[in-house]
């Protein structure tokens, strides 16, 4: 079944096109990862499908309902959770109330949560402002998966991070992928993503410019719109 659908999207700031027809779909238990070099569109899309940066046109469809004009909020509800670039938590609530706030029920209690980043577990009590960039983006992952989401969107998620700290983040995806987790990330670092992703969607100045299977992705390809 396909969980996330886009077609034909469009998204500006205010007087200028950021997307001008981006296509792409996520099926149900699917990892896809949307790529492309620096401003083709990647956060935009996937701030324009959570609309937090609302679409000038196109639809997105998510398990079967259209989302595109619904509120954050509510495209949160059907089960789209968020892990935004920069990894925003909220620095003066702890590890623990950070996870609890948007907590709903299923299989990704806090308990699983400690069980993928045992270094949550360690530091529950602290002020989310006091962990490191690591720890961060652990509990952003780790926050988004409370909300028992059917579709984690990652944007960045090892950007900025020391390798160790990546290497531990790109382990709980493969994880979850494990488990089943349909995920969408964004991310440009071949290398790691290509162990994890069963399809690549290519963004090349707001528009989908190549879809395949990671081991289609040739240096031709690459070099084209990679930068590689
Ligand atoms: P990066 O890898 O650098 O994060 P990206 O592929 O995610 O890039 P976007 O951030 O979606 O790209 O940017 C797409 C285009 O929209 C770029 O031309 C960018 O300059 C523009 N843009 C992004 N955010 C804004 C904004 N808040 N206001 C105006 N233009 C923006």
């Amino acid at each position: 079944m396909t969980l996330l659908e886009v077609s034909a999207l469009e998204t500006c700031y205010g007087a200028s096109q950021a997307l001008f027809g981006v296509e792409l779909a996520v099926g149900e238990g699917e990892v896809v990862a949307l790529m492309g070099r620096n401003g083709m569109g990647k956060t935009t899309t996937i701030r324009s499908v959570c609309n937090l940066t609302p679409p000038r046109a196109g639809t997105i469809r998510f398990a079967g309902r259209e989302i595109t004009r619904l509120s954050p909020h509510r495209i949160a509800r059907c089960g789209v959770g968020l892990v935004p670039e920069g990894r925003r938590c909220f620095a003066n609530l702890t590890v623990e109330e950070n996870m609890r706030a948007a907590a709903r029920p299923g299989r990704w209690t806090l308990e699983a949560v400690h069980d993928l980043f045992p270094q949550l577990a360690e530091r529950r009590r602290q002020y989310a402002g006091t962990l490191s960039g690591g720890e961060q983006q652990m509990l952003a992952i780790g926050r988004a998966l409370t909300t028992n989401p059917r579709l984690l969107i990652l944007d960045e998620a090892t950007e900025g991070l020391a390798p160790l700290v990546r290497r531990e983040i790109w382990a709980a995806l493969r994880r979850l992928k494990e488990l089943g987790q349909s995920i969408l990330v964004v991310d440009k670092t071949l290398k790691e993503l290509m162990p994890v992703a069963d399809r690549c969607i290519i963004l090349e100045k707001g528009r989908t410019v190549w879809q395949g299977r990671p081991a289609d992705l040739g240096e031709d390809i690459q070099d084209r719109y990679l930068g590689v």
